[in-house]
């Protein structure tokens, strides 16, 4: 029996798609499970990305025993930075995790302060009273793992992002006979990804994207431009092989994916021979017909290289008439109407686009539902926590564990902040602390609060009015015509009325002997009323001089 308490702490990827982050507790000691980052959605303007709240965390600093990444895709490496600003750890990653770790920590200047360890699918290691086995698993990156953690209190598995691909593009299945041992040795908790369980059957195979870039390869004339994530190694490496299948050079575009190509070719997860690649410059200056470019902006990010592209804002070179571009990647939910937009722009400039709903030019690196499944007959555990997803998949998860024999009152369906305990190999669902998004803004952290949100939705949709009056505090009233500046608003020479009744509105609210708060009151009046007549809500701002 033991006296203390396991804690399992969701702190991001539970009740959303993206920036995972898990803690495990047992008395004094800490393990981290990743640290990842989730990306705005389409109505939080100017938020570069957004990190999960660890300030459950933050009095427990020194408990930290070490973070382990399961693998380098951003929603689960990207907010180490940080992490690493307020907890100093061991961390703990494969090879080319690690790899992708280090180019991010060199960029925000802080590698030199982290402890990395190496570790290998197999490994095992002892970090405070918690031992984790590595084990291997398939997604859309390679070199993930999935960890089993014997802790006094009993054995977790976890299991990172997975899917049962039998003919990877690295032909490195899934390690079944680790899950399998793990189910022998008797396994309290299982903690499983969601992304897919509404997804019946089973996800197809890498192999099945092979014949498709084939496909569009031989009946491509023109340039290929192959848009994707900069970490889904196993891709890039399926547009290379393909491009040298049919006689082409490729030459990868956009930091990112420089960056990563780079670092995933010299640990050897990612294999393109010499002649294969050329840089950006050379194969613009080959015959259309030679070359594929894989590049960045699969989400119709604006200022990814598609972004730009279906913009016309590209630097280095534009699309031309006859370029085939093909999205190998699928929609972040929330982003489809942007990335809708960038495809219909790139046909307007005249190329071909080819997306998953045309071919199959994509498939998830999620365990559909057969695959959920057989994970839990594997594994056979006695609770389950599913992880990362919304709450319709934690909980189609959870309807998918009933089936196989998981009794209801054993599936903990839980959002972020939710404490779960287990004692006595008893499993108690706690309460919820507080906690929210923190946004990263270019530099700043946290400090973006909802308002200055709502500042910008305005600006970018409405403009803004900046009023400037003059205003006599011995006589309490606004010295002759307050001026009114407007951009992005209204069409000011058709606006003359609408400015004068502004001012109307500015003199009446001015002369009210009571003056608290009255820059504000203006603005709030002039909102109200720009709205009434213009159904647009532009940014007011009212700037007053003195005069005595
Ligand atoms: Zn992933
Ligand atoms: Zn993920």
């Amino acid at each position: 029996m033991t006296k203390k308490r396991l804690r399992v702490i969701p702190l991001g990827g539970l009740g959303e798609v993206g920036k995972n982050m898990l803690a495990v507790e047992y008395g004094e000691n800490i393990l981290i499970i990743d640290t990842g980052i989730m990306f705005p959605e389409n109505d939080m303007l100017g938020i570069d990305y957004i990190i999960p709240d660890f300030d459950y965390l933050l009095d427990k600093v020194d408990k930290v025993r070490g973070i382990v990444v399961t693998h380098g895709h951003e929603d689960h490496v990207g907010a180490i930075r940080h992490v690493l600003q307020e907890i100093q750890a061991p961390i703990y990653a494969t090879p080319l995790t690690r790899g992708l770790l280090e180019v991010k920590l060199r960029r925000g200047g802080k590698l030199k302060d982290a402890d990395l360890n190496t570790i290998k699918a197999g490994a095992q290691v002892e970090i405070g009273p918690f031992n984790v086995e590595f084990f291997h698993v398939c997604h859309s990156i390679p070199d993930g793992v999935g960890l089993g953690i014997t802790t006094p209190a009993g054995l977790i598995v976890h299991s990172g992002d997975f899917k049962f691909d039998h003919t990877p593009v690295d032909g490195w299945p899934t390690d079944f006979g680790k899950l399998a041992e793990f189910g022998s040795r008797g396994v309290m908790a299982l903690l499983a990804d969601s992304t897919n369980s509404d997804r019946p059957g089973w996800t197809p195979s890498e192999a099945v994207i092979d014949p498709a870039l084939d496909d569009v390869f031989r009946r491509a004339k023109g340039r290929i431009l192959i848009g994707t994530f900069a970490s889904l190694i196993s891709r890039i490496q399926q547009a290379a092989n393909a491009a040298a299948r049919h006689d082409r050079v490729i030459a990868f575009v956009g930091t990112s994916m420089v960056e990563n190509t780079k670092i995933a070719s010299k640990l050897g997860y990612l294999d393109t021979p010499k002649n294969l690649t050329v840089s950006l410059d050379q194969a613009l200056k080959m015959p259309p017909s030679k070359v594929a470019l894989i590049c960045t902006g699969t989400q119709g990010e604006p200022s990814s290289i598609l972004g730009r592209l279906s913009t016309d804002s590209n630097r280095r070179f534009n699309v031309q008439p006859g370029d085939t571009i093909i999205l190998s990647s699928h929609p972040i939910p929330g982003n489809e109407e942007m990335i809708h937009r960038t495809i219909n722009r790139l046909f307007q400039r005249g190329a071909d686009v080819i997306y998953d709903a045309i071919a199959p030019v994509h498939v998830s690196g999620h365990a559909s539902q057969e695959e959920i499944k057989f994970l839990l007959q594997l594994v056979k555990p006695k609770y389950l926590i599913p992880i990362h997803g919304e709450l319709r998949h934690l909980k189609q998860h959870a309807a998918l564990a009933r089936e196989v024999g998981i009794p209801a009152e054993n599936i903990a369906v839980v959002e972020n902040g939710t404490l779960i305990e287990f004692q006595d190999g008893k499993m108690m669902v706690g309460d919820r602390i507080p906690g929210g998004y923190v946004f990263v803004d270019g530099s700043v952290v946290g400090d973006v609060g909802t308002r200055v949100l709502r500042e910008r939705e305005s600006l970018a949709r409405d403009g803004f009015v900046i009023v400037h009056l003059v205003f006599d505090s011995k006589t309490h009233t606004v010295k002759g015509k307050p001026e009114i500046i407007s951009k992005g608003f209204v069409f000011v020479p058709e606006a003359t009325e609408l400015f004068d009744y502004a001012r109307d509105i500015i003199r009446k609210l001015a002369s009210d002997p009571d003056q608290k708060d009255m820059k504000n009151r203006i603005e709030k009046e002039l909102s109200k009323m720009f709205y009434v007549e213009t159904k647009r809500r532009p940014l007011v701002l009212v700037l007053s001089s003195e005069t005595k």
